[in-house]
């Protein structure tokens, strides 16, 4: 189990690494607008990896 977290985790940060291409300033410090489903998706990983981390 331990390990499927830290897969997940580095799947994650891939993600934010990569960001959104339409809209590469957005990091996902705050909440995407619905518009950019792009963004969307990245806004959620960073959600996620918070709650990995505090588990
Ligand atoms: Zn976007």
């Amino acid at each position: 189990m331990e390990q499927n977290k830290e897969q997940r985790q580095i799947e994650l940060l891939k993600i934010l690494a990569k960001g959104c291409k339409k809209h590469p300033a957005y990091r996902a410090i705050r909440k995407a607008t619905e518009r950019c489903e792009e963004c969307v998706f990245v806004w959620q990983a960073r959600v996620e990896l918070n709650k990995l981390e505090e588990i």
